[in-house]
């Protein structure tokens, strides 16, 4: 009848491949095999809720922290999400996009300023995918003192 074959992109109404529609595709992969995962995914325990608004700190730090796990502050990927930008890469290295993952421990600049605290820190890319994994082991590893500093440090 007349019909030729053509490629669509199925992830966006309009058929065709972006690299916004690509990106959007990946993050929500991404969130769907989180939710398949608990322990990994964005429902967090009771524990580290415990952990943060226990620790003998600042409001704002305890604040702070909240809204990283929640991964409710403005990154760019977060406004890249909600379509209030359209670039994603970390303005500073220019590398990667701008998560809080990146912001917080994997920019150059965020290792530096790490290992010059009062930790000399070095995150390990092998030993957590997530901000809330991060702190599940803060919480399991150190003492109450050592918190407050890994809390201080990440909240500079
Ligand atoms: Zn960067």
């Amino acid at each position: 009848m007349g019909c030729h074959d053509s490629i669509v992109w199925h992830f966006d109404r309009s058929g065709v491949y972006s690299v916004k529609s690509g990106y959007r595709f990946l993050v929500n992969k991404a969130r769907n095999a989180n939710a398949q995962h608990p322990h990994q995914s964005f429902s967090i325990s009771k524990d580290v809720w415990k952990s943060i608004w226990s620790l003998d700190m600042q409001p704002k730090i305890k604040v702070f922290m909240w809204k990283v796990m929640l991964n409710a502050l403005p990154s760019k990927e977060n406004l890249y999400r909600r379509g209030i930008t359209l670039d994603f890469n970390c303005p500073i290295c220019q590398r990667e996009v701008k998560s809080i993952e990146h912001i917080l421990f994997w920019c150059d600049h965020s290792k530096v300023a790490w290992f010059a605290g009062p930790c000399s820190y070095k995150p390990n890319p092998m030993g957590f995918r997530s901000v809330v994994q991060w702190w599940e082991s803060v919480v399991h590893h150190f003492s109450n003192d050592q918190k407050i500093l890994a809390a201080i440090a990440f909240s500079c």
